[in-house]
């Protein structure tokens, strides 16, 4: 049985992205092929899809050689930081001002319709993609801040509102951060880590809001999850600040599982306890020293 193409508009999109170059050893000239970063041939979105060249598939795929194969999370930071790469590379980060200003007033308007959505409406993961292709494409600083700012304010809002938009948010801040986390030879400069930040302090928003308001296991959970990744980010880049402003996050939202005077939000205290306890491991077996860290944890599960 041959195995389904990639659609051709995906290819050229894929192959335009990465400069018609391999993302892990970015040698120009030589032959690519696109890789299924996950295994599965027929899962072709654009994430799922790099350029690698034949040298270095083999090496991905783990069939030729003795040294380890590369993980897929590795592939897939390869891949992202390339990707960006490329992307200055061509400069489209700098669009001229008045093109700025109709981005931004376009970025008002798609959060507006976010948070004007029917409950389940299918509509907000593609408008919230749409927010997402505009910071890949034409994201400079001043554009990402309003973009942050956007998820902010949705953050705010799925505490109350009536649509579930808190997964989705909280997996979009997490595809915003990892554009700035590339494997550990792309380092990560001052301006990254500040909105590294600032990802964080919208996520801890949406953790709060959603433990005050008791949401379910579909909101708290991914939230944990994408708080732990965010954590990892900062001991891989030894960057306490981020550690510590996700462990503000954790601290405002097991406070407000209490905020309702009469009943406990179980299921949230629950999922955040054990989610610091994933923490805990993480810090004992990348940074051991991180005293500081180590106790706040620990007063954590104590709250
Ligand atoms: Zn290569």
């Amino acid at each position: 049985m041959s195995r389904p193409r990639v659609p051709v508009r995906i290819e050229a999109e894929v192959l335009f992205r990465a400069g018609h170059t391999c993302c892990v050893c970015r040698t120009k000239g030589k032959e690519v092929q696109i890789h299924h970063i996950d295994g599965n041939p027929s899962n072709n979105t654009l994430d799922n899809l790099a350029v690698v060249c034949l040298d270095c598939h083999s090496r991905v795929t783990g069939t030729r050689g003795l040294g380890r194969s590369y993980s897929r999370v590795e592939v897939r930071k390869y891949k992202r930081s390339w990707d960006q790469q490329v992307q200055y590379s061509r400069h489209v980060h700098h669009p001229r001002i008045t093109y700025r200003k109709e981005l931004i007033t376009q970025i008002d308007l798609i959060v507006c319709e976010i948070l004007a959505c029917p409950p389940r409406d299918s509509r907000v993961k593609v408008l919230l993609d749409m927010l997402y292709e505009i910071f890949l494409w034409r994201g400079n600083r001043e554009i990402t801040r309003k973009i942050i700012e956007g998820l902010n304010h949705m953050a705010v809002m799925s505490g109350i509102g009536t649509t579930p938009i808190a997964p989705l948010v909280a997996e979009k801040l997490w595809d915003m951060c990892s554009q700035y986390v590339g494997p550990e030879t792309v380092p990560m400069d001052k301006q990254d880590t500040l909105e590294v930040l600032r990802c964080i302090d919208a996520l801890n928003i949406l953790a709060e809001y959603n433990c005050e308001f008791g949401r379910g296991k579909s909101a708290v959970q991914p939230i944990a999850g994408h708080a732990e990744r965010f954590f990892e980010v900062g001991l891989w880049y030894s960057k306490k600040r981020i550690a510590d402003t996700v462990l503000n996050g954790y601290e405002k939202a097991l406070k407000s599982c209490y905020s309702s005077k009469r009943i406990v939000f179980g299921f949230g205290r629950t999922t955040l306890r054990k989610s610091v306890r994933k923490l805990q491991n993480l810090l004992s077996a990348q940074r051991p020293g991180w005293s500081k860290e180590r106790i706040r944890l620990k007063k954590l599960l104590a709250i």
